[in-house]
Parts: structure tokens; C-alpha cells; sequence
């Protein structure tokens, strides 16, 4: 009888640990993976649909990866997806002021050796050589302390570069942020230099550039997704799981069988008795405008002091992205999309009145990445045998994102091998 593998989520954690696992010669081994997935499709948090406002495919909110995420980009190699991924040639990230209406592009040279910092027309507009070297104390934070008790959360280089960048890759405001995922963000792209800070963005979607190749490769390996296939409870005995309870049915595991739980904390807690996971999450609001971008738009463009955050342009149509959006939860969607419509208006030059628009509020979208949400993060092993937990909410050092999602699955599936 062969071993087989269960995977419970077929998000980015589930996918790479059933890319990875494949990519060892599963098969080969005498071994079968089967992935469970709840909803009626695969990409979780991280996935394309059709807007029926919009008329048109869509991710529910836009992803921005970096050329240091090197998991992520591993993962594209090994789903044969990097071409759908275009690295550009240099680090540059451009920004508008909405209240001076200054606009700059920051230049980040390519290698560790920051000489941009001293070079004006490559820093941000404002802001002094020395000033940058106060960011150092964040590479090796002390342990357990929000940013603001590390780095003083004021002045232009915070405002026009720190501010944006770790409520971006924290998905909270700054100064209630775990200086040490802060610090993991910053040692793999700033500080390890303009090659690792690329921006690397899906421009024609998360589904075709992450997902359905993903997907694709599984089917070829036999290892299909079963959709629409919820597990509901995980039966134990003894020191292991024994049985996958889906409701309408239930596999009973043979004894070498093994099992990788890849779904959200909130799930996770009530399948797992007595597991500590993050409890506190943060939304993100995405607005996406059915309108062609103008010439010369840059691919993102970062966006300070207004609601918006930062534009991304894609073939007929611009999407803009706010981090830690929980106070726009209950804002009237008609109204925050003509705010923020008014603010694409004043950061493109464009003058058209509201286009058909979609506002997309994911309330959990990530765990809050305060120090103490972070404490709360489980390793992947737990006291049932064959029992291992992936996802961006386990602890793999990073906030949540794609590439700590990747990379947990890419955790479990080296330790299942061991189970
Ligand atoms: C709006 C938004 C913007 C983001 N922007 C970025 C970004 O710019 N850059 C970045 O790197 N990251 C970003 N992220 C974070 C990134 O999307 C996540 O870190 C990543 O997708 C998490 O993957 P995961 O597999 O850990 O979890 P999930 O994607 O949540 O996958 C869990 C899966 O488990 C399934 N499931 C749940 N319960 C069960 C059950 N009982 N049985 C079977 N299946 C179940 C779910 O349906 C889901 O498919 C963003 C997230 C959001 C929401």
C-alpha cells in the first residue's frame, strides 16, 4: 500500500508543500499526495476571479513580491512560471506626495554596498546619508519589542520610506509592529541591496502566474485538488492522527500515512486541540478601477499622505492597495471608492469620472504582526507524529506573505518526509 500524503489547503502553503513533495519523486517513492481544499478553488488568500462589476478577471488584491523572496522564486522555477513573473532591470520605486504634490523616484543601486543613500537624486527627497544608518538598528532588534521602542517612527525618512515600506510588508501601523519580522523584512531587501528589491509583480494575474501553473504541474505529477472538500475534523489516537473526517466522508489513515494542516489559524485552532496561534488579524482594502492606465504610469506607484497607499497599473485597469485597513471596514463602499478614485485622479493626471470600480475588503487578510500575535506562532511539528502545520501564519520568521507561506510549505514537506 502506498503512503499517502494529505494536504489540508490548497493555498500558496499547501501548493509549494505539494510542488515540493512532488519535485522529491513522490511517486517514485511509493508515495501519493492527495490535496483537500474547502472552497470551490485553489490560491486561498492569493487567487484571481471574474469581477462581475468590472467585467473582468481580477485578484482579490494585489501581491507584490521582490526578487529576494527567494522561495517564491524558486517555487515559479519549479512550476515553470518565471517568465510570468518580469524582473526589472533595477530597484526604482516611484512616489507621490498628495499634500506637496512632490514626486521622486527612489534609485536603489544593485549591490549590498548602499551608495545610493548617499546620492540625493537616488535617496528620498528630504532626507540625509545619516539618517539611514539609524535603520541599522533594526536589522538585529532585542527581542519581543514593537518598532516604535527600536527606531524613532518620525521625521521624512520614516515618513517617506520606512512608514510605507513596513506597513506594506507588515500589514500594520509601524510602531505596533514586531521589530524582529520588521528586521527580517529589512536584511532581505534593503539591506541586502537593490538586486533583492526588484519588484516583482503579476501582471496578468495571480491565478495565471502562481496558481493554475501550480496546478497544472500537479495534475501531471497525479496529484489533483479535490475542491469543495472541507475537512472538518481530525480524528486522533494515541500519538497520531488516524482519520480525516470531511463530513459527507472520512479516510482512515493507514499508519504511515501523514498529514500537512495548511489552513488559516482561525481553522487550524479549531481542528488542533490546544493550539497557540495568532488570534488578531488586520484587513486589507484593495479598490480596483476599470479604466486603461495613462502613458508612462509606472507599474506601482507609492502614495503618501492619503487614504490610498500605493497604485498598481495593469492592462485596463488601475488597483490600489491599503494595508491595515480596519478602519475602512465600515466605510460606505460608494463613497471610499470616490475618495480614492480622487486621489488616482490627482497621483495620474488622469480626469475621468468615477469608472466602473470594485472595492475588495479582506478582513483577515493577514495575523497582526505585533510581537506578542508573533509569540503566539507554532513551529510546524506538533505532538501527533504525522501531523505538521505549514501556512503564513506559522513561524518562519517573516510576516505574512507569499514568500513565508512558500516557505512553510516548503518546511513541511521536508519534515513529513521524516514522519
Ligand atoms: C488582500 C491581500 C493582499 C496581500 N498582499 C500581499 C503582498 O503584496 N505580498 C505578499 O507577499 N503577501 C501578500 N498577502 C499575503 C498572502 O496572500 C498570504 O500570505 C498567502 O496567500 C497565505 O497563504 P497560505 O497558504 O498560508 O494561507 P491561505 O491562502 O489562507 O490558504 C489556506 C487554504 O486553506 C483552505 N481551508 C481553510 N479551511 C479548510 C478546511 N477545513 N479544509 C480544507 N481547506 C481549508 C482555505 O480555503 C485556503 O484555500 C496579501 C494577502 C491579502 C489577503
Amino acid at each position: 500500500m502506498p503512503r499517502t500524503i494529505h494536504i489540508i489547503g490548497a493555498g500558496l502553503a499547501g501548493l509549494a508543500a505539494a510542488v515540493a513533495l512532488s519535485k522529491r519523486g513522490t511517486a517514485k517513492r511509493g508515495e501519493r499526495i492527495a490535496v483537500h481544499e474547502a472552497t470551490g478553488f485553489a490560491g486561498g488568500r492569493c487567487r484571481s476571479y471574474h469581477d462581475v462589476a468590472l467585467d473582468m478577471m481580477i485578484d482579490n488584491g494585489n501581491h507584490l513580491l521582490l526578487s529576494g523572496n527567494h522561495a517564491a522564486l524558486s517555487f515559479l522555477r519549479d512550476i515553470g512560471a518565471e517568465q510570468r513573473l518580469p524582473m526589472p532591470s533595477a530597484a526604482a520605486f516611484d512616489f507621490i506626495d498628495l499634500a506637496s504634490r512632490e514626486r521622486w523616484t527612489l534609485r536603489m543601486n544593485k549591490g549590498r554596498l548602499p551608495w545610493w543613500i548617499f546620492d540625493s537624486g537616488r535617496r528620498v527627497p528630504g532626507t540625509r546619508a545619516r539618517d539611514y544608518l539609524k535603520l541599522a538598528r533594526l536589522l538585529f532588534p532585542p527581542a519581543g519589542k514593537p518598532i516604535g521602542e527600536v527606531i524613532a517612527c518620525a521625521g521624512p525618512l520614516y515618513a517617506r520610506l520606512v512608514e510605507p515600506l513596513l506597513l506594506a510588508a507588515l500589514n500594520i501601523a509601524p510602531p505596533l509592529g514586531s521589530a524582529k519580522l520588521a528586521g527580517a523584512v529589512i536584511r532581505e531587501t534593503l539591506a541586502a541591496g537593490g538586486a533583492a528589491c526588484r519588484p516583482l509583480i503579476a501582471r496578468d494575474g495571480l491565478g495565471t502566474t502562481l496558481i493554475e501553473p501550480a496546478l497544472a504541474v500537479m495534475a501531471q505529477n497525479g496529484t489533483p485538488v479535490r475542491l469543495g472538500h472541507q475537512l472538518h475534523a481530525l480524528r486522533f489516537s494515541d500519538d497520531r492522527v488516524a482519520a480525516l473526517d470531511f463530513g459527507s466522508d472520512s479516510i482512515t489513515l493507514e499508519p504511515d500515512d501523514a498529514v500537512i494542516l495548511a489552513v488559516p489559524p482561525y481553522t487550524a485552532t479549531a481542528l488542533v486541540p490546544d493550539l497557540k496561534a495568532p488570534t488578531e488579524f488586520r484587513a486589507i482594502v484593495n479598490a480596483h478601477f476599470r479604466i486603461a492606465p495613462p502613458a508612462g504610469q509606472p507599474t506601482i506607484l507609492g502614495v503618501l499622505n492619503g487614504t490610498t497607499e500605493w497604485i498598481f497599473a495593469f492592462p485596463g485597469r488601475l488597483s490600489v492597495t491599503i494595508s491595515a485597513g480596519d478602519r475602512l471596514i465600515d466605510t460606505p463602499r460608494e463613497s471610499l471608492a470616490r475618495t480614492i478614485w480622487e486621489e488616482v485622479k490627482a497621483a495620474t493626471g488622469l480626469t475621468a469620472e468615477l469608472p466602473p470600480w470594485q472595492i475588495v475588503r479582506e478582513r483577515r487578510a493577514t495575523f497582526a504582526a505585533t510581537p506578542a500575535q508573533d509569540a503566539r506562532r507554532p513551529g510546524p511539528a506538533t505532538r501527533w507524529r504525522n501531523l505538521v502545520l505549514a501556512g503564513d501564519w506559522t513561524d518562519t520568521g517573516l510576516p505574512a506573505t507569499i514568500e513565508g507561506a512558500i516557505r512553510s510549505g516548503n518546511r513541511a514537506a521536508k519534515l513529513v518526509a521524516h514522519c
